[in-house]
């Protein structure tokens, strides 16, 4: 699925040039792109793939990097095995190999230091992706910003950033996380074994030390509205929450 490309965006070739397998079905791909190229916590590209005989696929895909973090553009691709463009990144796609790249787009659903908090992060698989981008840029930031992030997957195994995140919520410092896996026992005493309810966001909210000015929310389409749901059955404003659906 791709989101609605910007005037001010032209396409640039962009270079691969880190591979990194993150789960069983989802690997990073680091890239740096031949122009200028600066993002907001939140943002995603386009990938515009060309074929030998003209024939082209686009996919949007979320940034997974801190703007601050140098080191080329990290994105998070899920293999989906019938699909078209996830494919060739897990299959093809090496260091060193060339793509076009559109970006960064999307103005709604990027957190800055400045914005504040608290925010409550809700994730669903991949959706994690782009929520990922903004913890790492409250880390990089040094801020003390209250971040409750529910990650809902459906097994241990296949929580992207699994280490990256435990890291972080073991260091107490306004960071909290909560896994929800929805096909295994919870592995950690403060996680849970279900899909998201509003009772899990009840608590995440309490969680939080006031009651929060921003959630993101971001995942299937399925995943986005049962979340979205449960933070307004939970008391959340749907004027704080902000989403963002990935399709099918
Ligand atoms: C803003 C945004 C950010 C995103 N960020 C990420 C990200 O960080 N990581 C990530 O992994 N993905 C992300 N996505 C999703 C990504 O854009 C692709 O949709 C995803 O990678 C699948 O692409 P594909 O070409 O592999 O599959 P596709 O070929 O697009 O197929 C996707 C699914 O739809 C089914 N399908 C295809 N055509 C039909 C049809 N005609 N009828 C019924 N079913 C059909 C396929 O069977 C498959 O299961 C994002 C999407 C958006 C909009």
């Amino acid at each position: 699925m791709s989101a609605e490309p910007s005037p001010q965006s032209p396409w640039q070739a962009a270079t691969i040039t880190r591979i990194e397998k993150r789960t069983p079905r989802v690997t990073s791909f680091w890239f740096q792109p031949s122009r200028p190229f600066a993002h907001l916590a939140g943002q995603h590209v386009d990938i515009r793939l060309t074929a030998p005989d003209g024939y082209q696929a686009r996919r949007s895909y979320s940034i997974a990097s801190a703007p601050e973090a140098g080191g080329g553009v990290e994105l998070a691709i899920e293999r989906l095995d019938d699909g078209e463009v996830s494919p060739f990144f897990h299959d093809v796609a090496a260091v060193g190999d060339e793509i076009e790249l559109r970006g960064p787009l999307g103005g709604h659903f990027i957190w800055e230091e400045s914005d504040g908090g608290p925010i409550l992060l809700v994730g669903g698989g991949s959706g994690v992706v782009p929520l990922m981008a903004m913890v790492r840029h409250r880390t990089l930031r040094n801020t003390a910003v209250p971040v409750a992030l529910v990650f809902s997957a459906r097994v241990w195994d296949e929580v992207i950033f699994r280490d990256e995140l435990i890291g972080l919520d073991d260091r107490r410092d306004g960071f909290d996380l909560v896994l929800t896996l929805t096909r295994e026992p919870a592995r950690r005493p403060s996680d849970y074994s279900r899909r998201v309810d509003a009772r899990m966001m009840a608590q995440a909210v309490e969680r939080l030390p006031k009651t929060p000015r921003l959630a993101y929310v971001c995942g299937s389409n399925a995943f986005v509205s049962a979340a979205a749901d449960a933070l307004i059955g939970a008391g959340v404003p749907a004027g704080i929450i902000r989403t963002e659906r990935y399709g099918v």
